[in-house]
């Protein structure tokens, strides 16, 4: 039986170390702030944007919440990032993905200024970890990083597969992999032979948006799996990883819901927090 990589005991954990640091900036007169942009009336942003809004509640930091219409134009939604970069209060900005078709999402997340990039999607933040600099690292990918950590999987000289090319999961989760020295296989819709690659992962990271994509018969024994799919089936959400079939002949394995997501809304308080730390020095 694997062990559980439990998103929701990690985040607990992970909120009250935040809710300490919180406090002890709030003594020095810095209140920690979030402004998130959603555009349009996409259900799932919806649901995103108001955990966002109640971890920002729950950590006692200032939050703003704009919503937009779907018919916004792309002048307008970069009025608003330039307003909220040159507020004071505003220590992350976060633009709700997906934005509506008509609008340009790689030029709205160039606008907003790399320190407030806390959703570390910026090409500045992007390069940055590509070269192995310092800023701000995307949610996810740290979320996935955190919790490999912390369940104590051995990452260095392990063989990682990362199923999903995507600039917000797969490659950021592959250079974060890279760095705990593992030897990265990154997959995607044309890789030959996808099971192949799979069966020789000790970390197996799935980031497909297919739900029970994975099967027990692509998992080496042992391996430790980490579901971030997000999947929608007959209104209940399931993972990109088929947990009951898996969970037996994994190592380690994270659930769906209650892992990945959970690690993620606790990273971006973390990078916002971490933005006021260094507004406060
Ligand atoms: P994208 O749609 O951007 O990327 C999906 C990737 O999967 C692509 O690289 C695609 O390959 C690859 N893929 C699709 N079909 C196959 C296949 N048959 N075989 C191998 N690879 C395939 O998705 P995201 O990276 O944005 O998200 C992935 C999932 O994670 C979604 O379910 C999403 O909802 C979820 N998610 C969860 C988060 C969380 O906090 N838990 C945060 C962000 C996302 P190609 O590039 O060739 O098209």
């Amino acid at each position: 039986m694997a062990i559980l990589m439990d998103g929701k005991a990690l985040a607990a954990e992970k909120m009250e170390e935040l809710r300490q640091r919180t406090e002890a900036l709030k003594a020095r007169g810095v209140t920690p702030g979030l402004s998130v942009i959603l555009v349009g009336d996409d259900p799932a942003s919806q649901v995103y944007v108001r955990n966002k809004g109640r971890a920002c509640e729950e950590l006692g930091f200032y939050s703003r919440t704009v919503r937009l219409p779907e018919e916004t134009t792309q002048a307008e939604l970069e009025t608003l990032i330039d307003e909220l970069n040159a507020d004071g209060r505003v220590d992350g900005i976060l633009v709700q993905l997906p934005l509506p078709r008509h609008l340009d999402e790689a030029a709205a997340l160039r606008r907003i200024r790399p320190e407030k990039d806390v959703d570390g999607f910026h090409v500045e933040n992007a390069g940055r970890l590509f070269t192995g600099q310092d800023g701000v690292v995307a949610c996810t990918p740290k979320g996935i990083l955190y919790m490999l950590k912390k369940s104590g999987v051995p990452l260095s000289g392990k063989d990682a597969v990362v199923i999903g090319r995507s600039n917000i999961v797969g490659k950021p989760v592959a250079v974060l992999l890279l760095n705990e020295n593992c030897t990265v296989t990154l997959c995607h819709s044309r890789t030959a032979d996808l099971a192949a690659h799979t069966r020789r992962a000790d970390v197996l990271v799935a980031a497909v948006g297919r739900p029970r994509f994975v099967t027990a018969d692509m998992v080496k024994p042992g391996a430790a799996v980490v579901d971030v799919g997000i999947n929608r089936v007959d209104g209940k959400v399931v993972g990109d990883v088929d947990f009951a079939a898996v969970e037996p002949v994994a190592g380690w394995i994270s659930p769906v819901p209650g892992g990945v997501g959970k690690m993620t809304i606790c990273m971006l308080m973390e990078n916002t927090l971490e933005a006021a730390e260094k507004r406060s020095r």
